[in-house]
């Protein structure tokens, strides 16, 4: 481990930031729905699952009064609820009707874009399959639209000619927001090779977030000597970042979730290292990597920015409280 050094032993490095980075406004509207509840109501409001995964915005928010729970008979009668913005199975509003709760729902409104896509070609008759990652809480809730069984999961190129599809029902496709670009492409280019009548979404629904983000580490990778990525381990997006920078040109490329995870002899004697977040890695925890950075080495920094965001969701009207 580099322990730090005073000015004048200090190696030189430049940081390449990567922009866009970080927050996103899905991410952003999460975050104020659970702060306006806590304002609303008072401590405590309880919220179901990481409400996004980053472990410093789940401990901000629990100092506040936020009350973190992996199921709804968890919460006691009457409390408020606040749902994660990854999404969730329809049975979970249900639950909470059922259970007279007030709940939120901070489902991040594009992901509520691919439900209703979901819901549409069900409607139509088609048989969906969806391109994400098993186990995910999106993922969970995305499939959680329709009754069981009626979405087929798959997550690479070789789970396409792995599908059993039978009959002539008519297929759509639909993915999960924060998957990488290139691997999907190749997973919708290989569905449509198979089934070539398939439907798909007119626009992605990977989202203008992890597209810019993937977009910006490309243009820095393969000229840093090592990338970190500052995000979560169970942050899809994030490790996207990672294998995204690593393709692009940087092997080097580490996720951290903050400063002190950083390994400094695995930056080593890089010259030049990239900096990026994943859309629930807040800008705080960008600024403390650098700091930790500036305490051992001459640092410069340089920003490259790749694209321009000005995307922000509306709250749910007066908090749009839904009382059974
Ligand atoms: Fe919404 Fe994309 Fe952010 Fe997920 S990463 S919360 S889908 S904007």
């Amino acid at each position: 481990m580099t322990a730090a050094h005073p000015a004048q032993e200090r190696p030189a490095i430049e940081i390449v930031l990567a922009a866009p980075r970080g927050f996103c406004a899905g991410v952003d509207r999460a975050i104020q729905i659970v702060e306006r509840a806590l304002e609303r109501f008072g401590a405590p409001v309880y919220v179901r699952h990481e409400i996004v995964h980053n472990r410093f915005v789940v401990d901000t928010l629990a100092a506040k009064g936020a009350v973190f729970v992996d199921e709804l008979d968890e919460v006691p009668a009457g409390a408020p609820v606040v749902f994660s913005a990854h999404g969730v199975p329809k049975s979970v509003p249900a639950a909470a009707k059922a259970r007279r709760l007030a709940y939120l729902d901070a489902t991040c409104p594009l992901v509520s874009k691919v439900h209703r896509e979901a819901e549409r070609h069900h409607r139509e008759g088609r048989r969906i399959i969806l391109i994400g990652h098993q186990g995910h809480p999106e993922v969970i809730g995305t499939m959680g639209q329709l009754p069981d069984g009626d979405v087929l999961l798959i997550e690479t190129v070789a789970d396409v000619a792995k599908l059993q599809i039978t009959g002539d029902q008519p297929l759509a496709y639909i993915t999960q927001t924060t998957l990488s670009v290139d691997d999907t492409a190749e997973i919708i280019a290989a569905l449509k090779a198979r089934f070539p009548g398939i439907e798909g979404p007119k626009k992605e629904d990977i989202c203008y977030a992890t597209t810019n983000r993937q977009g910006a580490v490309k243009a820095i990778a393969a000229r840093c000597d090592a990338m970190l990525v500052i995000g979560a381990p169970n942050s899809s997006n994030s490790l996207r970042l990672v294998e995204v920078a690593k393709r692009a040109g940087c092997d080097r490329a580490l996720l951290v979730q903050r400063a002190a995870d950083i390994d400094w002899a695995q930056i080593g004697d890089a010259r030049a290292v990239g900096i990026t977040a994943g859309a629930s890695a807040p800008e705080t925890l960008v600024e403390e990597v650098i700091d930790a950075f500036r305490a051992r080495y001459e640092v410069t920094v340089r920003e490259v920015s790749t694209a321009r965001e000005s995307v922000q969701f509306k709250l749910p009207a007066a908090l749009d409280v839904s009382a059974a």
